[in-house]
């Protein structure tokens, strides 16, 4: 079983030799004393999340670090092989956390989902049909309560979460402007997604001035993916009682001590509803958002775009390689097709 191991806990940015692989062997079987299941890892996603885990445990994380020594693990879309587990059976096909091996061993796979619609590419449950597809809609919908006629500005926009929250915004009407670090990235934003308007943000020297000319009126929704000097330059150019679904913070994830925010009091005086949120507590809402969003991907009227690595040996560049802005898209890892 080939197996991608986190050799020691990381301090700034993550490079591909702070893993390293092995290999192991694993029984087919699921104990007869265990209700897990034993999979067949299919694809494995890189998220951004994973970076915190990276990092020893001083300070409590929403999620719990990795094990020096131990495979990594993350999202995964997996095969079942063998269930004691009454909801799964062989032959299943689910997504959940996993481990970054071709083989996992589940212990506790009540928080896996069985995958029912198999019409779609099933790469997608890394992506658009799993959590980053969660995590744009419950942030948008539940956090950032959308009106027809907003004006909505999203950061990180060509990611796995960003592409999808542009295109929600769309659907709900409202004007929407998205940011990136690359031509094509910005491109990509206009061309394939449908935003009203898309810059390069590193291009850009003075990012407050960069938003007022996209938000001459002001923003009332900011989709917030980045944080640091980003956030700063939005909070100037927010309108009064606006909203930030504060979703993660990917420009401060490599620094030691995070960039102070200058602007925050701008919080208080314009009313803004400002409020963090994590996909896990919205799990409750999958049914409800696969029932809008898979007619959307079958009809072609939502669009997603991945960047796929081939081969868990390649599993270590693709995800450091989204710290830095290399993926287009939502960046995934196929270990095996089926
Ligand atoms: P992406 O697919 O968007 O990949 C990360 C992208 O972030 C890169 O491609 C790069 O794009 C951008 N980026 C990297 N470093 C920086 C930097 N220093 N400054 C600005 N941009 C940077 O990732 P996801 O869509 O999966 O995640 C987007 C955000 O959502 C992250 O902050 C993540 O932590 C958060 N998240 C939160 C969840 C929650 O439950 N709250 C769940 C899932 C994700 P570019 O070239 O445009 O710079």
């Amino acid at each position: 079983n080939k197996q991608v191991i986190l050799k020691d806990y990381v301090v700034g940015s993550p490079k591909e030799s702070d893993m390293e692989f092995t290999t192991s062997k694993i029984a087919l079987k699921v104990p007869e004393d265990c209700d897990g299941i034993l999979v067949k890892n299919l694809y494995l996603s890189c998220d951004p999340f994973m970076r915190g885990r990276m990092t020893k445990p001083e300070r409590a994380s929403y999620v719990e670090a990795f094990t020096p020594g131990k495979p990594i693990t993350g999202y995964g879309v997996s095969k079942v092989l063998d269930s004691q587990h009454p909801n799964f059976k062989a032959g299943d096909l689910v997504w959940g956390m996993t481990g970054w091996e071709e083989y996992s061993l589940i212990t506790s796979a009540q928080s896996f989902f069985k995958i029912e619609d198999t019409d779609v590419p099933l790469s997608y449950y890394t992506g658009i049909l799993g959590m980053p597809g969660m995590t744009a809609y419950t942030g948008f919908y539940e956090i950032g309560s959308p009106k027809r006629g907003e004006c909505v500005y999203v950061s990180a926009a060509s990611g796995a979460v960003g592409q999808l929250v542009g295109q929600l915004a769309k659907l709900a009407g409202c004007y929407v402007v998205g940011s990136a670090g690359s031509k094509e990235k910005v491109e990509l934003l206009k061309s394939k997604f449908g935003f009203d308007e898309a810059f390069n943000y590193k291009e850009e020297e003075d990012l407050e001035a960069a938003l007022r000319r996209y938000f001459p009126d002001g923003i009332d929704i900011y989709f917030e993916n980045v944080g640091g000097k980003m956030l700063d330059a939005v909070l100037m150019n927010m309108k009064d009682h606006g909203r930030i679904p504060t979703c993660g913070m990917i420009s401060q994830y490599n620094l030691q001590q995070h960039d102070g925010v200058h602007n925050l009091f701008n919080v208080v005086s314009k009313r803004i509803r400002m409020q963090g949120f994590i996909v896990f507590d919205h799990y409750h809402l999958y049914p409800k958002y696969l029932e809008l969003i898979l007619p959307q991907i079958k009809e072609g009227k939502v669009s997603y775009v991945e960047d796929v690595a081939e081969g868990l040996e390649n599993a270590p560049s693709a995800l450091i390689g989204i710290f830095a802005g290399r993926n287009v898209g939502k960046q995934l890892v196929v270990v095996a097709r089926e």
